[in-house]
């Protein structure tokens, strides 16, 4: 077991066997551009550790069948696999029942389900949404479409030059009007920590449910739904070390209950007939049509990795590795950190003086440094800041100081070409 104890950052490092963690992931063995992988985009898509590679093998070349149909063996190995995923993610979040486990292709597609179903049932003219300054483009549009289509407004709760929400006005924005607040545990460009269960409780208090966008949060984060008591919370699988195509929305029994189906077809329904179809019990009322089985069963692999290590372990390594790569960029001229929010998490975004990101980006590629630059899908945070993107640096749990160290000398060296 990997430990992590309370002494000086070296002692942490060598008690969690980084170089163990490594070796679970293959492509962190490659070479690009001629040098050693250093992979700093981790909030765009996780690598997977070989415990997921290769169980998608193993789905295909042994149980590949489709689900919740079939009476015969395949069928039942490959449900009963699918359904551990389900069963997996409760725990992992701690949801009452693994019924209000939906299992959605990810984050852009929960949200997208509870805009069409909640906003269909819940949502009429006059009425507003709250969202947030720091939203993700899946976590604004969806709302967007929907206040168009219903004549509700979208209301935005600002934040300061930290990064950081305006509780007060987000007090103040609460009224007898909203029928939703919408927003992210982590955001996915600052790497600002909100303080949710606040934001909840403040809802709760005018009887408003909360949907929290969790695709930055759940790699990182120990959560608990029925201690944040929230209504709804949406994140990717491949941002959480599983492939691509899976992901999760969980929902409050009563709210799920509430809302009429998302999609029509197979497995959603009870019965059919040409008169009247009666649809299926939660969660297969929301799972229309043949999900992506390898991606779903593959999930309940990478939620097993995150739990031999430990959530919390990883937090702790992670925010250690963020705040000595913060340390570390605030000793370069010229730069200026992009989110400098007290409570962060995994994100290191900056810009330089004079130097457009995508130039720092390619040089760094050059050199084997894989980051993001741009708008990172949140182009209303850019303009607040008054920039076109940013650089971003984001961690997983297989990073190491001395990628941290590449990437610093990579970056200083960037900038002596470009400056
Ligand atoms: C990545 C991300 C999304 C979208 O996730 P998809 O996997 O692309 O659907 C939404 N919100 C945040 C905060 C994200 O980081």
């Amino acid at each position: 077991m990997y430990y992590l104890c309370n002494e000086n950052f070296e002692h942490k490092l060598k008690k969690f066997d980084i170089q163990k963690i490594r070796a679970d992931f293959p492509i962190l063995k490659r070479e690009v551009n001629g040098k050693p992988l250093v992979y700093l985009d981790n909030g765009a898509t996780t690598q997977k550790p070989k415990t997921v590679i290769d169980a998608i093998t193993n789905y295909y070349s042994d149980m590949n069948s489709n689900v919740h149909r079939g009476v015969h063996y395949l069928s039942q190995i490959s449900t009963d696999a699918f359904e551990v995923t389900r069963r997996k993610v409760q725990e992992f979040i701690n949801a009452r029942e693994d019924a209000e486990v939906i299992i959605t292709k990810g984050t852009t597609d929960s949200i997208n389900l509870v805009a069409a179903c909640y906003g269909k049932a819940f949502i009429h003219a006059g009425d507003e949404i709250i969202i947030s300054a720091m939203e993700h483009h899946s976590n604004i549009v969806p709302w967007q479409m929907l206040c168009e289509e219903k004549g509700a407004v979208l209301r935005v709760i600002p934040m300061n030059n930290y990064g950081e929400l305006d509780m007060d006005a987000y007090k103040s924005l609460l009224s007898e009007k909203t029928k939703l607040v919408s927003v992210t545990y982590v955001s996915n460009s600052l790497g600002t920590i909100n303080p949710v269960k606040e934001i909840i409780k403040l809802a709760h208090a005018k009887n408003v449910p909360v949907l929290l966008d969790a695709a930055q949060a759940v790699q990182h984060i120990a959560i608990d739904v029925q201690d944040l008591d929230v209504d709804f919370l949406a994140f990717s699988g491949h941002k959480m070390y599983a492939p691509t195509g899976v992901g999760v929305l969980y929902g409050k029994r009563e709210l799920l209950d509430s809302m009429p189906p998302y999609q029509g077809g197979g497995d959603m329904i009870k019965d059919v007939t040409f008169e009247k179809t009666t649809y299926n019990e939660l969660p297969f009322k929301f799972e229309a049509g043949t999900p992506n089985i390898e991606a779903g069963i593959c999930l309940a692999v990478a939620i097993d990795y995150i739990n031999d290590l430990g959530i919390e372990n990883i937090r702790a390594y992670e925010d250690e590795l963020l705040d000595y790569a913060t340390s570390k960029i605030k000793e370069i001229a010229g730069v200026k950190i992009i989110g400098e929010a007290a409570k962060k998490s995994s994100v290191l975004s900056f810009v330089v003086d004079g130097v457009h990101p995508y130039d720092i980006g390619v040089i760094l590629d050059k050199l084997g440094i894989a980051v993001r630059t741009g708008h990172h899908c949140a182009q209303p945070v850019m303009d607040l800041f008054n920039i076109s993107g940013t650089v971003r640096a984001s961690l997983a749990v297989y990073n190491t100081k001395e990628d941290i160290d590449n990437f610093i000398a990579g970056l200083t060296r960037a900038l002596k070409m470009l400056l």
